[in-house]
């Protein structure tokens, strides 16, 4: 089939797993792609295939978040891959990076959001604007998936408004006093420490590093949600935490640095939803071949193949748009419109990819035999968090032309 990729093409058939996933490939970007790339990219994907693909559907059925994958992700290197080795990280390029969360989101959204937040909302905080001191205490332990982290940003009152945050905290000579909450915080109600972004006296932001036990720290967990269930999600709520002085990240103040981290995860997500989409169009193309009406495989119809072939267009740009973006990011050249571009662009595209393999599925596509509702519902999630379609869409409108429609 030449829309597959060739490590596909030598693996089909062969696996031992029952997830029979063939990724595309119809420009040959695996020929952009280098050895250590593709080898990063093989290593995850049979990871995914045997830790996740079987599972995934009993625990977003179940909303069960799987702890045990943490560690499990740790040891694979999914934590931190752009970190240096020296602090536990993959010492890895953005392309491995990149390709790594499309394979963990091509399993589930919810799984490569427990590694985003871990990788770059977690650990590149701490690795860029840390102490030395921090670095060495927390990323070695985060990297290898012995402590789980959050990233709280987010207020009941100011999702898309972050700059307008409450949680605040006072300068008490010896420590910190924080008060306040944070909403919809992934990983919080499993976390060992939270990376929580709050206003000082003079009302400056900074980052400090909250951990579990300390007093007046809880974090309740968000019930009833229809999407990204295999994920946890919850509240971070902070009465009258003392807060060691040490705690406080050094390096940076100001909304740029959780924003900064924000380019990073955003980065992550345009490769993730990548992978769901090629998740979709892959059982679609399966399905599409093997269910048989009017005598003839649904394949055979002009309107599938239209379908299909516009999947296929749109996942093969978005490959193009993840790559070139890998590689301004790895020369250091990547800006945050162009980030936004591309998590607009690649989020939206999957959901309308996952909302066409829904309907060629016919009645199956709602059940759990097959993964594109699941796809679909999680990516409902995917287009608000981390900034939402419009809300990027602003970022590009204030590019082009200079004025910002925020207000
Ligand atoms: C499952 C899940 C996990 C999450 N994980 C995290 C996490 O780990 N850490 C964290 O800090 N946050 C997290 N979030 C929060 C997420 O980042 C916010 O939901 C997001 O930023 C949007 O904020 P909001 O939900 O308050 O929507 P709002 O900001 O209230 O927006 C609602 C609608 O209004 C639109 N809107 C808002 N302002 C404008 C404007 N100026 N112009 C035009 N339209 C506008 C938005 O585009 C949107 O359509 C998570 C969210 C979800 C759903």
């Amino acid at each position: 089939m030449a829309a597959n990729s060739t490590e596909d093409k030598q693996n089909s058939g062969k696996s031992k797993f029952s997830d029979p996933f063939v990724s595309p490939d119809f420009y040959n970007i695996d020929d952009l792609l280098t050895g250590e790339q593709k080898l990063v990219r093989s290593s995850v994907r049979d990871f995914v295939k045997k830790e996740i693909t079987p599972y995934i559907e009993e625990w977003s059925q179940k909303a069960r978040f799987p702890y045990e994958i943490v560690k499990k992700f740790g040891e694979t290197g999914a934590f931190g891959p752009t970190i240096p080795a020296e602090y536990g990280g993959g010492g890895l390029d953005y392309i491995s990076y990149g390709l790594i969360m499309q394979e963990i989101e091509r399993g589930d959204s919810g799984m490569r959001s427990t590694a985003s937040v871990q990788g770059s909302l977690v650990m590149y905080p701490i690795f860029k604007f840390g102490s030395e001191e921090q670095r060495r205490k927390y990323l070695p332990k985060l990297a290898a998936g012995e402590w789980l982290g959050c990233f709280g940003l987010t207020e009941p009152d100011h999702g898309s408004n972050p700059g307008g945050m409450l949680t605040h905290f006072k300068d008490m000579g010896d420590h910190y006093l924080l008060n306040g909450s944070k909403m919809w915080i992934s990983n919080a109600p499993k976390a060992d420490l939270a990376v929580v972004w709050a206003k000082n006296e003079e009302g400056r932001i900074h980052g400090l590093i909250v951990e579990r036990g300390m007093e007046g720290f809880s974090t309740p967990e968000t019930h009833n949600k229809w999407s990204l269930r295999a994920s946890t999600t919850g509240e971070l709520v902070f009465d009258n935490v003392k807060v060691p002085k040490e705690n406080l990240l050094p390096g940076k103040s100001g909304l740029g640095a959780p924003l900064m981290c924000l380019d990073s995860a955003r980065y992550g997500i345009s490769w993730g939803a990548l992978g769901a989409a090629m998740d979709c169009y892959d059982s679609a193309r399966r399905y599409s071949l093997e269910r048989i009406q009017f005598d003839k495989p649904i394949a055979s119809f002009q309107l599938v193949q239209k379908k299909l072939a516009e999947m296929l267009t749109e996942i093969t740009k978005a490959q193009l748009i993840c790559w070139r973006l890998g590689k301004l990011m790895d020369e250091g050249k990547a800006t945050t419109q162009q980030i936004s571009l591309a998590k607009r662009n690649n989020v939206a595209m999957a959901l309308d990819v996952a909302r066409e393999a829904r309907q060629i599925h016919g009645a199956m596509g709602i059940t759990g035999d097959y993964p594109v509702m699941r796809h679909m519902m999680n990516l409902e999630s995917v287009v608000t968090y981390e900034g939402t379609h419009d809300i990027h869409l602003l970022i590009l409108g204030n590019e082009i032309t200079g004025i910002p429609a925020f207000k």
